[in-house]
């Protein structure tokens, strides 16, 4: 390999896109570009894993194989297009600073990591005054999907795009020939919705286990039966990635006992992050993402060996043992309570999108957003068409509540909701997301909070003000002097 000066014409600049970072997503998103007949340069700090993918897929199709960053930035067709798929944080800064000093303005940096969106949002600010044009671009699907096809959430320029959305579109998942890929907004707002991509699958994931409990500790099922439960729900309205492997993972036995391999695996929940972020940025927006929030502290939970053990036995609710006609009946409420608090989540998923695009000035297309999860990503799933369907059909449909067919499903499953989160709390059996979705649609539908109350007390002890219900203004009452009329701050 040559060393070629970067920004002199390069007889060997013949790659369409570049890809630094050859960990388990950069190279399987790599080859993924070549299959799809691009030429493509690969980078890795370490040369060893360029060597070992050209040795064992070079052959795929046309890899530029780079030794250093001059080598890599040379090989790459002007505009540069330059993706980096390294750990999100100091890595990916370092990354960008070494490549951005090689570049040329009009050239792309693409981050395809998961990075977070307010580091995304500097980054592009920075880029942007060098001439370059930063992408967050959010990648879901993990190594199968970086392979096979995932779902990509590009943020930054709409000129970016122009170049940069065929090539996303040829690789990424396909559902009905459509493409799982759309410019989402400017600067951070890929990373954003990709961000709380995950943080939906974080509750759809802990309403699924908390739908599995429910039938082992209620109905009284096996892991063995509750799969083919998952199975049989997994062709109706909760057909979607996730109940699919759910019910793979529940019929897996162990090799070495020969027991079902969900009680072999301890119960604390590992995560990497991206949860946490939805939620802390849930709360700067103002955002009531309860059943994320849950999801989040319900694997926190599960991780507090220390607390579990001091509490671990205490007394809780019991009743007795389901008969197996109860089972099946109680197994039909909890499909029911299971599809409204997942309704619920995604809901509360979108309207988080919608807040931050008023906060950071960003025009999102929700449909498209449904659209581009219907494969690739995680949270797959059939019903991804009827959100869409409802957020084309209204483009600024506040709830997914407000949508005709959604309304009437959830009007259709309030007893059996309600029955289960009542089953849950008469056993003692945890169903934080179940409990939070659920309150959240009961607090959307109240006439009246108690949030009221909150502002007399917030007023009594802080004079922070209250509104009136019978005018406009803002009030405040003389608490130490009752005989004092209220006054207008
Ligand atoms: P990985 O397998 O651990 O690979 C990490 C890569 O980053 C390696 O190529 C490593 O190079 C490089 N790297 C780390 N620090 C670096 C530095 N300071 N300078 C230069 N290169 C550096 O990681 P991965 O799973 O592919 O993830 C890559 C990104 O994709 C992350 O942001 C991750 O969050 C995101 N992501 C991952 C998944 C998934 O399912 N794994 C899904 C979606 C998004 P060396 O070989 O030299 O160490």
């Amino acid at each position: 390999m040559n060393a070629t000066a970067p920004n002199s014409p390069a007889a060997d600049a013949t790659a369409q896109i570049g890809v630094t970072g050859l960990g388990v997503m950069g190279r399987n998103l790599a080859r993924n570009f070549a299959r799809n007949g691009y030429t493509v340069a690969v980078h890795n700090r370490s040369p060893h894993r360029t060597h070992e993918l050209m040795k064992e897929y070079g052959d795929e199709g046309a890899f530029v194989p780079a030794e250093t960053a001059q080598e890599f930035v040379a090989a790459l067709e002007r505009p540069r297009r330059l993706m980096i798929m390294v750990q999100a944080g100091p890595a990916t800064d370092a990354v960008i600073d070494e490549f951005a000093a090689l570049m040329e303005p009009g050239d792309m940096i693409i981050d395809g990591g998961n990075a977070h969106f307010a580091d995304t949002r500097r980054r592009e600010a920075a880029l942007r005054e060098q001439g370059l044009h930063f992408v967050g671009a959010g990648v879901s699907g993990g190594e199968e999907g970086a392979l096979n096809g995932p779902s990509i959430m590009p943020g930054g320029s709409a000129e970016s795009y122009a170049v940069l959305g065929p090539m996303f579109e040829s690789v990424s998942a396909k559902v009905d020939g459509e493409p799982c890929s759309t410019h989402i907004g400017t600067d951070g707002a890929g990373h954003f919705v990709k961000m709380v991509h995950n943080g939906i699958e974080y509750a759809d994931m802990q309403l699924i286990a908390e739908a599995y409990d429910l039938l082992r500790q209620v109905g009284g099922y096996s892991p063995a039966e509750i799969a083919d439960v998952f199975r049989r729900w997994n062709e109706g309205r909760l057909g979607s990635y996730l109940i699919e492997i759910t019910a793979e993972v529940l019929a897996h036995t162990d090799a070495e006992t020969g027991g079902a391999f969900v009680d072999i695996v301890t119960d604390a929940a590992g995560q990497k992050g991206t949860g946490r972020w939805t939620v802390q940025t849930a709360l700067e927006l103002g955002s009531p993402v309860t059943a994320i929030a849950q999801a989040t502290f319900a694997r926190a939970s599960s991780s507090q060996a220390d607390l579990r053990a001091a509490y671990r036995g205490l007394p809780g609710g019991t009743t007795p043992p389901l008969s197996r006609t109860e089972a099946e009946r109680f197994t039909a409420q909890v499909e029911q309570a299971l599809y409204a608090s997942k309704v619920i989540a995604y809901d509360q998923g979108w309207k988080m999108i919608q807040d931050a695009a008023t906060e950071y000035g960003w025009s999102i297309d929700l449909a498209a957003v449904a659209g581009i999860w219907r494969g690739g990503c995680i949270i797959r799933a059939s019903f991804l068409d009827r959100i869409r369907a409802a957020y084309t059909a209204d483009p600024g449909l506040v709830s997914l509540l407000g949508e005709e067919t959604f309304a009437r499903e959830i009007g259709d499953a309030q007893v059996p909701w309600r029955e289960v989160v009542a089953s849950a709390a008469r056993r003692g059996i945890p169903v934080p997301a179940f409990s939070a979705a659920l309150s959240h649609y009961d607090t959307l539908r109240a006439e009246r909070l108690p949030a009221a109350l909150l502002q007399g007390q917030r007023d009594f002890f802080g004079a922070h003000t209250y509104g009136r219900t019978d005018r406009s203004g803002t009030f405040h009452t003389h608490w130490s002097r009752p005989g004092r009329p209220e006054t207008t701050a």
